[in-house]
């Protein structure tokens, strides 16, 4: 994507919750294909801690290195051994990331925005998230970007089983895919630093962004691409854009509207906007 020129007008900056949710509900209730962008913000609330942002896991500890992918093709066998030497250490600490995510349950924010496809307002939901959690929701329409922390894949074939149902052989690594005639490496279903992004999942994103009429963005700090850069090429065609968020992003100033808050508070409100709305007529 080229550069997606300068905002036209900023968004109403946060100044009084209450009338920007109000403003949203309209935007939102009027738009008749929206599109949305969540990221780890909208899952805060389950109990996962976000990487960047007030509390962060890398605004505490620092970035871990970009180059994961490259160091996994280096020497998936090696790789793979500490993969499942961390999973025994992360099951064993209740304060790790893995356990936060697999203890997690869907908040009100993941229940607003299913309550929204369920009205058809929204219609496609791209997340950056691995947890899961908009699918236990009720969501049906979405693309995760950044794969699902509990499936995996072969970097060959691209078949993908759940991790449940895909027992790794610490005898025989890395393991090998189940595809008869295959045997691909395979690998967890995340995507790592380094890693492309599977070719289907991005070709749905562009599509759906192109033809978003609204662009709703939650609980992202909007620096990772290609996925910041979605909402921008929906804007770029006259989509306007809502942000949910209670800190200022890159997208802030291309947002008709922004709302200050957390999602668990601002999307039921938002739902409820939307739906008071549409029963009116309005
Ligand atoms: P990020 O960690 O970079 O930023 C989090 C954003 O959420 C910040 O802008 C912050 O202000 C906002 N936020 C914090 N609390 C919020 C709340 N209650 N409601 C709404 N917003 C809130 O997240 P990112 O932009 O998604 O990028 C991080 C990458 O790490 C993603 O690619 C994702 O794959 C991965 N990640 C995933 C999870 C998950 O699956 N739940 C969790 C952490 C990181």
């Amino acid at each position: 994507m080229g550069d997606p020129g300068s905002p036209a007008a900023g968004p109403t900056q946060g100044g009084d919750l209450a009338a920007d949710i109000d403003r949203a509900g309209e935007i939102l209730a009027r738009a008749q294909y929206v599109v949305v962008l969540t990221g780890a913000g909208v899952s805060k609330e389950s109990g996962i801690p976000t990487f960047r942002g007030d509390g962060g896991l890398w605004t505490v500890n620092g970035e871990p290195p970009m180059n994961g992918f490259q160091l996994f093709l280096e020497d998936t066998a090696g790789w793979w051994r500490q993969r499942l030497d961390r999973r025994r250490a992360d099951e064993a600490d209740p304060a790790s990331f893995a356990r936060a995510v697999d203890e997690a349950r869907p908040n009100p924010a993941h229940a607003a925005l299913a309550e929204l496809e369920h009205l058809g307002v929204v219609r496609h939901l791209i997340t950056q998230n691995v947890d899961d959690l908009h699918r236990r929701a009720g969501q049906r329409e979405i693309t995760e970007i950044h794969g699902n922390r509990h499936w995996m894949r072969c970097l060959d074939c691209g078949a993908r089983w759940p991790a449940s149902e895909f027992p790794v052989d610490e005898g025989r690594l890395p393991p090998r895919c189940a595809q008869p005639g295959c045997e691909g490496v395979v690998k967890d279903d995340t995507v790592m630093f380094g890693e492309p992004i599977p070719a289907e999942a991005l070709s749905r994103c562009d599509a759906e962004s192109r033809r978003a009429d609204c662009f709703l963005v939650v609980g992202t700090s909007a620096v990772v691409m290609p996925a910041a850069g979605f909402p921008l090429l929906a804007w770029q065609r006259g989509a306007p854009l809502v942000e949910v968020n209670p800190e200022p992003t890159p997208l802030t100033g291309y947002a008709e509207v922004s709302c200050r808050g957390a999602a668990g508070d601002v999307l039921p409100e938002l739902a409820a906007a939307v739906r008071a709305r549409r029963a009116a007529g309005a």
